[in-house]
């Protein structure tokens, strides 16, 4: 089982964004800035583009409803989508809030914020759906 999968089965603690029956949304714990949030399917699938279209649709209307209730949440020019997973075996989409392109380098330090602004950032966006 993936991390991913444990964080859905609530095996491993996250900042829930939202659910639905397919999908999956929580604060990255490393985030490259403020609000930066995962959106994942909840079925097993390593590589994005390996998932049905029905399935990579169904993630992607997810992926912009988050998106919009960020940029009402988090000052930003607007919520950028990048897909890697170098990291994690389990597809997902980063939507990050940006000020400016820079803010999309995964190369960039990670910001270290605290339990209390982690939960602050969540319910901010979860406000906002
Ligand atoms: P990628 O696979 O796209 O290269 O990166 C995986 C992302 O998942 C990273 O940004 C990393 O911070 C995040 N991540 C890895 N493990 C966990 C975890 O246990 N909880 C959360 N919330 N994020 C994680």
């Amino acid at each position: 089982m993936t991390i991913f999968s444990k964080i859905i089965k609530g095996d491993i603690p996250c900042y829930k964004i939202a659910e639905t029956e397919n999908c999956f949304a929580f604060l990255d714990i490393n985030p490259m800035v403020r609000g930066h949030v995962l959106v994942i399917p909840k079925r097993e699938v390593d590589y994005l583009f390996d998932l049905p279209d029905s399935e990579l649709a169904d993630l992607q209307l997810f992926a912009k409803r988050i998106a919009i209730a960020q940029k009402k949440a988090i000052p930003c020019q607007r919520v950028g989508q990048a897909v890697l997973g170098m990291e994690v075996p389990h597809a997902h989409i980063h939507l990050i809030p940006m000020q400016s392109e820079k803010d999309m380098l995964f190369s960039n330090p990670k910001l270290k914020l605290t339990e209390q602004e982690f939960l602050e950032i969540a319910e901010s966006v979860r406000k906002n759906l």
